[in-house]
């Protein structure tokens, strides 16, 4: 079952070929301090971390990805000149801070301020920061390790809405943006941590026995479920997202909703 657009699942695949080879460019790099790790205490975590990022690197990371748009959507062309023109290193070095906060207001006002698609800076700044979150997230893992994570990843916030059932048969909820992942009870809700019998209700997809949705009666969040030990196909977490899109759906038309922001690109 999948409902989303063809061209769109398309970009999608295209999109995640060069996250892997972002990935690769930043194996090397270390993006966190060591004392400031040490002296986390507050979570998100990432957002706490001055990251040593090559803003240049950033910078290219988005003209590639704004070259694979233009090519698959030319009627973007005068929106990407818009943006490359008002893309300057000190121009990003204000983005990186907000898209690691999610601060999608400030990059509708930034397009607003220069006359460009208004999903457009938030969507490229988004995914040209994810490398970023995934590294420095990997840094960070062992620190991570103990945190009470309910409500939102403990690395970078987003809200919990995907789980995996992993090969030891446990669900673990799985952040999209930076990869930190976590096991939790299955009768857990992972937005509001309540055990309650009761509170939590599976959802069953129909004719496909590899995804549940788990929606909770206390705070009304839901997660979705994926038991990837039924897919034939090993496919990233990022894609796993976005084709299970219609689980989102079935939530949120059967009034589930994410606490916060409920970005599904
Ligand atoms: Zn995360
Ligand atoms: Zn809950």
């Amino acid at each position: 079952m999948n409902v989303i657009n063809k061209d769109y699942q398309q970009l999608q695949e295209q999109i995640q070929l060069l996250s892997d080879k972002w990935n690769q460019q930043l194996q090397e790099d270390k993006l966190t301090d060591s004392e400031q790790v040490a002296a986390i205490t507050k979570y998100p975590a990432l957002s706490q971390l001055q990251l040593s990022v090559d803003l240049e690197q950033y910078h290219r990371f988005i003209e590639e990805l704004l070259l694979l748009l233009g090519e698959t959507q030319p009627s973007l062309e005068s929106d990407i000149k818009a943006l490359k023109k008002n893309m300057t290193t000190e121009v990003l070095g204000q983005w990186f801070p907000e898209a690691i906060t999610v601060n999608q207001a400030f990059f509708e006002t930034f397009a607003e301020n220069h006359q460009i698609a208004s999903w457009l800076p938030y969507f490229v700044a988004e995914h040209a920061i994810r490398p970023y979150l995934q590294k420095a997230a990997s840094e960070i893992k062992e620190e991570l390790r103990d945190v009470d994570v309910s409500g939102g990843c403990p690395a970078c916030g987003e809200a919990p809405r995907l789980a995996i059932i992993n090969k030891k048969g446990k669900k673990e909820v799985t952040c999209p943006r930076c990869l930190h992942a976590w096991e939790v009870k299955k009768i857990k809700c992972a937005h509001c941590g309540s055990e309650e019998p009761g509170k939590l209700e599976i959802i069953k997809v129909e004719k496909d026995d590899s995804a549940e949705v788990h929606v909770c009666h206390e705070c009304n969040g839901y997660t979705k479920v994926i038991d990837v030990r039924k897919k034939i196909k090993k496919e990233s977490i990022a894609l796993i997202d976005i084709k299970s899109i219609h689980l989102d759906f079935i939530a949120q038309e059967n009034g589930y909703g994410v606490s916060e922001h409920s970005d599904v690109n």
